[in-house]
């Protein structure tokens, strides 16, 4: 895995994102496996061998996340789950 550059990460994001909901560069999420609250403009992208390009955790390559483990703060709702009954 090799880190590359992206000079538009705006458009970049918008071409690569792999669901409708597009963020913008200076939203914050959380990705839930570093557990940090990231930056979505700070993504970092890494190409492995074949080429394919991954949008990764900007703590990466500490972390091994990529945009599909971000998640929206306000997610990390306590639901007051009790169990089944
Ligand atoms: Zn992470």
């Amino acid at each position: 895995m090799k880190e590359i550059k992206i000079q538009d990460k705006q458009a970049y994001l918008e071409e690569n994102y792999p669901f409708r909901e597009v963020p913008d560069l200076s939203d914050r999420k959380e990705c839930i496996h570093c557990q940090q609250e990231i930056i979505v403009g700070e993504y970092k992208v890494f190409v492995d061998d074949t080429g394919f390009e991954f949008i990764c955790c900007p703590n990466a390559p500490q972390c091994s996340g990529t945009l599909i483990d971000w998640i929206e703060k306000d997610e990390w709702v306590d639901d007051g789950f009790e169990g089944f009954g």
